[in-house]
C-alpha cells in the first residue's frame, strides 16, 4: 500500500488455495466512517441523557401541577367558605339594618309626638290654663308614646341569595345604612330642639301657678261681683277667698321672686310674687310671713301662715292672680291636687 495514493487498496487472503481479493477504497473514507460512527454515537447518548432529564423535568412539573392544583383547589374552597359567611354577614346586616329603621320611625313617631305635647303645653300656657295644669302629666305621655305598639308580623316571597346578588344586597344594605345615619343626624338636632323646648316648657310650667295656696279647699268666696261683708253693698271681689284655720301654711303656687311683703290695714300681712311672663300671685290676711322681698321661691315653698289680719271677718286666705297687671279669676290657675 502506497501511503500518497488517494485509493486504498485492501487485499483479503481468504485461504491458500483461493483467490486474493482487493478492494479499493478512497482514502477519505477512511476517516468518514469511523468519524460517523463516533458522531452517532455521541448523539444518542445525549439524546438519551436529554431524555432522561426531561422525564425528570416533566414528572417535577406534573408533580408541581397536582400541588397546584390541590392549592387551588383548597383555595377555592376557602373563598366559598368566605363568600357563605359573608353572604351570611350580609343577611343579618340587612335585617338589622331593617329593625334599625323601624325602630327609627317609631323615635320619630315619639319626636313628633314630644313636639306635639310640648306644643300644646306651650298653647295651653300662652292663651291661659282653660283647665286645672296636671304637672306629671307630660312624663305620663313620654311613658305612654314609649309603648308605642312594635308590629313584627312577616311575610313575602324568599328569594335565595344566588338569587339576590349578594354585591346588590351590599349595595342596599350600605344605602339602608347611609339613609340611617343622615336620618339619625336628622334626629339629634330635633332632638335637642325637642329638648329645649320640653325645657322650655317646663320652666314655663314652673312659673305658671298651678297648685292650690293651701291644703284647704273650701271657697268662701269667689272671684267676681259679690255683696260686700262689709257695707251690703254690691262690689267686685279681685279674688278667691279660702276658708282656712289660723296658722295653715301658705305656699307659692309656682316659682318666682317675692315682690312685696308687708302689712298694710286692708290687705293685713300680704306677699305678693312675681312669676314672670307677666303673671303674679297675691297672698293677703296672713298670720304670718317665713319671705321677704327679693327672696326666691319655688311652686310649692312654704311662705306664710293663714290668718285674719286687715280687713277680714275670720281666719282665710284671699289669693289673687295678676296677668299683666291684670286681676284674673285665679280658679282655672288652681289645680285640683
Ligand atoms: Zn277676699
Amino acid at each position: 500500500m502506497r501511503i500518497h495514493t488517494k485509493k486504498l487498496t485492501i487485499v483479503v487472503i481468504p485461504e491458500a488455495d483461493a483467490s486474493v481479493r482487493r478492494f479499493a477504497i478512497q482514502r477519505s473514507l477512511l476517516w468518514i466512517v469511523p468519524a460517523s460512527i463516533l458522531i452517532l454515537c455521541s448523539l444518542c447518548v445525549l439524546f438519551f441523557y436529554l431524555y432522561q432529564d426531561n422525564a425528570k423535568l416533566r414528572a417535577t412539573l406534573e408533580q408541581q401541577l397536582i400541588m397546584k392544583q390541590e392549592m387551588h383547589n383548597q383555595t377555592v374552597q376557602q373563598k366559598e367558605q368566605t363568600i357563605a359567611r359573608l353572604e351570611a354577614d350580609i343577611t343579618g346586616l340587612t335585617e338589622q339594618a331593617n329593625q334599625v329603621l323601624e325602630k327609627m320611625e317609631q323615635l320619630e313617631n315619639l319626636e313628633d309626638e314630644l313636639r306635639d305635647m310640648t306644643a300644646q303645653g306651650e298653647q295651653a300656657q300662652t292663651n291661659g290654663p282653660a283647665e286645672p295644669l296636671s304637672e306629671p302629666s307630660s312624663v305620663v305621655q313620654i311613658a305612654s308614646a314609649a309603648q308605642v305598639p312594635i308590629h313584627t308580623g312577616t311575610g313575602g316571597v324568599s328569594l335565595s341569595l344566588y338569587t339576590l346578588d349578594a354585591r346588590q344586597m351590599a349595595e342596599h344594605t350600605s344605602d339602608t345604612f347611609h339613609h340611617l345615619t343622615d336620618d339619625l343626624d336628622t334626629m339629634f338636632v330635633n332632638l335637642q330642639d325637642a329638648k329645649h323646648d320640653m325645657l322650655a316648657y317646663q320652666h314655663l310650667q314652673a312659673m305658671t301657678p298651678s297648685l292650690w295656696p293651701v291644703q284647704s279647699r273650701q271657697i268662701t268666696s269667689r272671684f267676681g261681683y259679690r255683696k260686700d261683708p262689709f257695707s251690703g253693698y254690691a262690689s267686685f271681689h279681685s279674688g278667691i277667698d279660702i276658708g282656712a284655720s289660723t296658722h295653715t301654711k301658705v305656699m307659692s303656687t309656682a316659682d318666682g321672686t317675692v315682690l312685696h311683703a308687708g302689712y298694710d290695714r286692708s290687705r293685713g300681712y300680704n306677699i305678693r310674687i312675681q312669676h314672670g311672663n307677666g303673671i303674679e300671685t297675691w297672698y293677703m290676711h296672713l298670720s304670718e310671713m317665713v319671705v321677704d322681698k327679693g327672696d326666691q321661691v319655688q311652686k310649692g315653698d312654704w311662705i306664710g301662715q293663714v290668718g285674719s289680719t286687715g280687713r277680714s271677718t275670720g281666719p282665710h286666705l284671699h289669693y289673687e292672680v295678676l296677668v299683666d297687671g291684670e286681676r284674673v279669676d285665679p280658679r282655672p290657675y288652681m289645680n285640683t291636687k
